[in-house]
């Protein structure tokens, strides 16, 4: 399958770092092989769409209704006419931060599709629920709820990314990895069939230069989704370079 490398900028760039936005739409434009996306804050989402080309602009979140009363929102009609391909939705950060619950994310999931985007679908659990052997139960519960029936390859893709991994240089065993993509692709299989084979089953947290090769090359690995080594060109470029 096609990998996605996916970068998630989260809470970091001003109009000063489009120049890094350039230097990295310019490092990946080499690598065909490879599908590339980077999901930008909101407000740089038309300039980054409009300039760069060789990969896709994305957001990281959108409201789950086309327009109304939803002060602070943006929606995956607005994010569309910005000129994103994909959004991220339903990260941890989120869950944990605004509450967001699965029944939201499925909503958020539907939206992207009206909109005609793509969707990242984020699940993972937490190092205490890990620790209670309880991982899988969580994972598979979340996607669960947070997958919709119209779910499908050509449109939405998955990211396990273990919270405990996220941000702390910390990531799970090849065999933990591996274990848990098994489970999400025999999961999506059971719900969608042929075309949950299909479905992209993205890892994050702590994915770097250094062990992105492994990591990828663990079965029904179908991409990263990056945050901190997202952020500069001389660190996201190996990363797609190892999924080529
Ligand atoms: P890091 O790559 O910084 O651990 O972040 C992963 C992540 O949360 C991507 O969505």
């Amino acid at each position: 399958m096609r990998k996605l490398i996916a970068g998630n900028w989260k809470m970091n760039g001003l109009q000063a770092e489009l120049a890094d936005i350039a230097a990295i739409a310019d490092a990946v434009s080499a690598h065909l092989g490879v599908d590339t996306a980077l999901c930008v804050p909101a407000t740089l989402i038309q300039t980054a769409a409009t300039r760069f080309a060789s990969m896709a602009i994305g957001g990281q979140d959108c409201h789950m209704a086309v327009s109304g009363a939803h002060t602070g929102c943006v929606s995956a009609e607005m994010l569309a006419d910005a000129g994103a391909k994909l959004t991220i939705v339903g990260h941890s950060e989120r869950r944990a931060a605004q509450g967001e619950s699965d029944a939201d994310i499925r909503g958020k999931a539907l939206a992207a599709k009206r909109a005609g985007i793509g969707a990242i679908v984020c699940v993972g659990e937490t190092e205490a629920e890990r620790d209670a052997g309880q991982a899988e139960a969580i994972v598979l519960g979340q996607l669960a709820g947070s997958l919709p029936d119209e779910a499908a390859s050509n449109w939405l893709s998955v990211a396990y990314e273990p919270v405990w991994a996220i941000g702390t240089g910390r990531i799970p065993s090849v065999e933990d990895v591996a274990a848990m993509h098994a489970a999400i692709r025999g999961a999506l299989v059971a719900r969608f069939g042929e075309d949950g084979a299909a479905i992209r089953i993205l890892y994050g947290g702590s994915m770097n230069g250094e062990n992105a090769a492994s990591l990828l090359a663990i079965a029904n690995v179908d991409g990263g989704l990056i945050g901190g080594a997202s952020l500069k060109a001389e660190k996201f470029l190996p990363i797609v370079q190892a999924a080529a």
